[in-house]
């Protein structure tokens, strides 16, 4: 089955307490489950999609029937993006990057201060629903962008390296509306030993 929906690399609780238990558990067996669940009921549709990967049809979203693009461009997008949220963070982590995507990193924003400001910018500037990203250009170099609700930078030809949700739903039962105060505290989560593996994966 090529749309696997991952088990949680840890426990609802693994994350406290920059976010809760509880936030974790509606999010991933809520939120994510029922992106999931509707992108396989779209494919479903139109099994000849069940050859490709994920990456490959929100690379391209032309190339999906009309008649369920918009459900696979929301629904694929939310499975895509979560998956890739959940991993890129874990207990026991945060800390500074290191390896080829620090000396990258530091290349393109000065240093490790500078580059968290300008994602934690994009992330309050991304006015409603969505995610910041650090992402990879097709010559690997770096750009942090935000996209809108489930959209992805595969859409945009970037490959994702790093990604915070700044849904409401990602934080609100801790943070309410202060977003600014999740983002600086999430830096706390990252796993940089995914980034880097996403890195070095780029061709
Ligand atoms: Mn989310």
């Amino acid at each position: 089955m090529a749309f696997d929906f991952l088990p949680l690399p840890y426990g609802f609780d693994a994350l406290e307490p920059v976010i809760d238990a509880r936030t974790v558990e509606i999010h991933y067996t809520k939120h994510h489950a029922t992106y999931h669940k509707n992108f396989v009921a779209a494919v479903e549709k139109h099994p000849e999609l069940m050859d490709l990967s994920i990456e490959s049809i929100l690379a391209d979203l032309n190339k999906i029937p009309e008649d369920i693009r918009n459900v696979v461009r929301g629904n694929g997008g939310g499975y895509y993006n979560h998956t890739l949220y959940w991993a890129n963070m874990g207990p026991n982590a945060g800390g500074e990057p290191k390896g080829a995507v620090a000396e990258a990193i530091k290349a393109a924003y000065g240093d490790f201060a500078a580059f968290k400001a300008e994602i934690e910018k994009t992330g309050l500037g991304r006015l409603g629903s969505g995610y910041a990203w650090l992402s990879c250009k097709p010559d690997r170099s770096l750009v942090i962008h935000a996209t809108m609700n489930q959209d992805t930078p595969l859409a945009e030809g970037l490959t994702p390296l790093l990604v915070v949700d700044v849904w409401e739903h990602a934080y609100y039962l801790k943070y309410q509306n202060r977003r600014a105060e999740y983002l600086a505290a999430w830096w706390n989560l990252v796993n940089w030993n995914v980034v880097e593996e996403r890195f070095l994966a780029v061709k």
